[in-house]
């Protein structure tokens, strides 16, 4: 008889976004009247911008002729896509990464959880908490975080690293030292950023202890400060301690389209073993390339015009992420994130549980947020609100919000 790998069975409760779709479809179906507004989930609302749509059409007319017809795309990716991303993610901040550093994805969320696989099952990770949660649960069906204890939320071989308002909502330094540590900023969920200089400091201890850094850059477009860094190779010596993981989602609107790329440099080594080497393994045994025709749409994005329309939806959501973040200050509500980042977070009023304040907020004002408990147990007390719904429905939100 097989065995099923058992590490499933310990993940805790149902996927945080899939808790909060139940509550919203009951509470819509008792109130079918209420026009709901969802300022929860992480999902972009403006259509691609033109520049991607014209590459895409091309790409599908290249596909129609078997002159211009693509099958498999290149495991790492199309060299037009990793040289577009070389030179303007990196080349371009003065960062040393060259298009074979590249390996083009289908997204972050799928390098976020993959990426474990090259490292040993003896390997303790490091978390932010609270923290994306496909970091933690990618590892837990990996067994590389021991027991989880329901009463405080954590896994026994964890290292959790609290991000609190004490501490700006940027983790301190570990007290324990970690194999591998995940960093995510701008941060999802607390919005919060971290300047050059902080995230030297990390770079200097994880070369100092011999620990790799995977450095979620996801939000990097959101950036609005000089001082907050948009890639950690902007640190030096990063490349020899830590991976980057890139999404076209939050950036360009691919969440439903696609794109991902993760920088493996070839001086990050353990030994004499390039981890590049491994991740190039891995990607060409297990993944067969993302699409050429959503490679060549993320090809457009750094065309001028792509920059440029690209530039004015960053703007939009930029705009609604102010509007909620001074209209909660406004209505009397403890906030940050929201300047570098499209997430807002909030402290819940009257000392309210993050899931008695989800339930107040849709039962009230008809809005939905995600409750900051469901990232981690720091999190409890806290509430995210997005930008990416449309500048309408935030003010309409933000009016309902003031009124309650
Ligand atoms: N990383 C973080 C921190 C995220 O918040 C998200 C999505 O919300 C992702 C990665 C997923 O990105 P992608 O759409 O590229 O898979």
């Amino acid at each position: 008889m097989y065995k099923i790998n058992e590490n499933f069975l310990k993940l805790p409760g149902s996927y945080l976004f899939s808790t909060i779709a139940k509550k919203v479809a009951s509470y819509s179906k008792e109130h079918p009247d209420k026009e709901i507004i969802r300022l929860g989930i992480g999902d972009v609302t403006q259509p691609l911008a033109p520049a991607i749509i014209d590459a895409l059409h091309k790409a599908v007319d290249e596909m129609a002729h078997a002159e211009t017809f693509h099958g498999y795309a290149p495991d790492l990716g199309y060299e037009f896509l990793r040289s577009a991303i070389a030179k303007n993610d990196y080349q371009a901040l003065g960062c040393d990464i060259q298009a074979d550093e590249i390996f083009v994805s289908d997204g972050a969320k799928c390098d976020s959880g993959n990426i474990q696989e090259i490292f040993d099952g003896s390997c303790r990770i490091a978390v932010c908490d609270p923290v994306y949660p496909v970091y933690v649960d990618s590892n837990v069906m990996a067994g590389r975080t021991g027991e989880y204890d329901p009463k405080t939320e954590t896994w026994s071989d964890v290292i959790y690293m609290p991000c609190t308002k004490e501490n700006n909502f940027t983790p301190e330094l570990p007290k324990e030292i970690p194999d591998m540590i995940y960093l995510c900023f701008p941060n999802n969920p607390t919005g919060s950023a971290i300047t050059t200089e902080e995230l030297q400091k990390w770079v200097d201890y994880a070369n100092k202890v011999g620990a790799v850094i995977i450095y979620d850059a996801a939000y990097e477009a959101y950036i609005t400060e000089d001082n907050v860094p948009h890639s950690i190779y902007q640190c030096e010596g990063a490349r020899t301690c830590a991976i980057e993981l890139r999404s076209f989602s939050k950036n360009a609107g691919f969440t439903g389209v696609r794109l991902g790329a993760t920088v493996v440099p070839k001086d990050l080594k353990c030994g004499d073993v390039m981890l590049h080497s491994l991740w190039a393994r891995r990607h060409g045994t297990k993944y067969n390339g993302a699409p050429y025709i959503v490679q060549k749409a993320g090809e457009a994005v750094y065309s001028e015009a792509g920059k440029a329309q690209i530039k004015e939806q960053i703007a939009y959501y930029q705009k609604n992420a102010s509007t909620i973040l001074n209209g909660l200050k406004e209505a009397g509500y403890e906030v940050s994130g929201g300047v570098n980042s499209p997430y807002i977070w909030l402290k819940t009023p009257d000392g309210m549980s993050s899931w008695q304040f989800f339930d107040f907020l849709l039962e009230n004002a008809n809005v939905v947020g995600t409750p900051g408990s469901g990232f981690g147990p720091s999190g409890e007390g806290y509430f995210r609100l997005t930008a990416f719904g449309t500048y309408e429905n935030t003010l309409a939100a933000i009016k309902r919000i003031k009124e309650l």
